[in-house]
């Protein structure tokens, strides 16, 4: 068989090609600590990547470190410069070639994700068209669930979140963390999924997400106490996402259903994990997958296996891709990323009434303000 047929660079067929490049690395602290039940963190870093053609602007992020901006210049820089912006899969290849003797995962794919959603986002600016009209639409909005509960939160805390969720936003899906301290708290984490129970009512479905913090026999155990004794529907990493005999196990175990797929960084990931049958919903970021290109070829990856998608934080990117797959389940309305989506960019979607409206504005609809990104800016 003859090898990979050359990609790099195709013949340009617009008259654009990207003239600009620049990446800036924010910090921005949390508003209180927070923990999952394997990480604890005080900020965020943003990596957000700004490129030019056609007197246009195209801007994309990601939620990564600041090494994404070494992979951003050092690697994909010289791909991105000179290309034409209407070939955004080409450059993108480009730039995962580019990369091989990096390594894929981390932070280089993230970097690459980045950069893939400023193209995208360029692209439809110079065609005068909304990402989700690029694209092409299977759905009108997006529906969405509140994203947070962290276990470092004390019952009031939780209890105001979920009563801002639910009560004034009208989202009828939440979801929290559990697993807290690697399992270590059992007691409390059935305790707090019993306080959001009895905060959010009988009608809202509730989540729980473990970040791997349970051992296989232990996530069974307390599974079948979430779902029985909670009504609890979706359980998010009972073990960690790398044991994906553990997950089947899990699955197989439980009515709940079984979720995970937030660290795929390539498509052969998410193969490997619906060929293995560990969840009954695949997650897939647009900011650590390989951008809107791989996002798009991961949610068909799930929907081969007759999986749905579900997006996985930064819920201001994922809008509009996420309109444009069938078998979309949700896209999570993350506590950090809201605050931060809201604070840093012009356009940010209202979550109320528990769905997104992609913006019928070009591009993905959102603007960085510069003097509020200046005052976060750490390189
Ligand atoms: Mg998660």
């Amino acid at each position: 068989m003859a090898g990979p047929p050359p990609v790099i660079p195709p013949p340009s067929r617009s008259t654009w090609t990207v003239s600009d490049l620049e990446c800036l690395v924010l910090r921005v602290p949390t508003d209180q600590p927070e923990a999952d039940g394997t990480l604890a963190w005080s900020a965020t870093t943003v990596v957000v990547v700004v490129v030019r053609a056609g007197g246009m602007i195209g801007m994309g992020w990601t939620y990564a470190g600041a090494g994404s901006k070494a992979v951003v210049e050092e690697q994909l820089a010289a791909v991105v410069l000179g290309a034409d912006p209407m070939d955004v899969p080409g450059i993108t290849e480009a730039g995962i070639r580019a990369c091989r003797n990096l390594g894929r995962p981390g932070a280089v794919s993230s970097a690459i994700s980045a950069v893939d959603i400023a193209l995208w986002d360029l692209k439809a600016r110079l065609l005068h068209q909304p990402l989700s009209a690029l694209f092409g639409r299977c759905r009108a909005d997006v529906p969405i669930y509140g994203s947070g509960g962290f276990t470092t939160y004390d019952d009031a805390t939780t209890t105001a979140q979920l009563e801002l969720w639910v009560g004034e936003w009208e989202i009828p899906r939440v979801k929290i963390k559990i697993g807290e301290s690697w399992g270590t708290n059992p007691e409390r984490d059935l305790a707090r999924v019993k306080l959001t129970r009895s905060v959010v009512g009988d009608a809202v479905e509730i989540y729980v997400d473990a970040n791997g913090g349970y051992t296989r026999k232990q996530a069974v155990r307390m599974g079948r106490r979430f779902g029985d004794e909670y009504g609890v529907v979706w359980f998010e990493e009972p073990v960690s996402s790398d044991d994906l005999v553990g997950l089947r196990e899990v699955r197989d175990h439980l009515d709940i259903d079984v979720a995970a797929g937030e660290y795929g960084y390539d498509e052969t990931y998410f193969a490997t994990m619906v060929a293995a049958e560990a969840v009954d919903c695949l997650q897939v970021d647009v900011t650590r997958c390989g951008g809107y290109t791989s996002w798009l070829r991961a949610a068909a990856i799930a929907g081969s296996r007759g999986l749905q998608v579900s997006a996985h934080c930064a819920p201001n990117l994922h809008a509009h891709v996420a309109s444009a797959v069938p078998n979309l389940r949700h896209v999570e309305y993350f506590h950090d990323h809201h605050r931060i989506e809201t604070m840093l960019f012009d356009g940010a979607l209202d979550p109320r009434g528990g769905v997104l409206m992609a913006a019928d504005r070009p591009g993905h609809g959102l603007a960085l303000r510069t003097s509020v990104a200046a005052e976060y800016r750490v390189r």
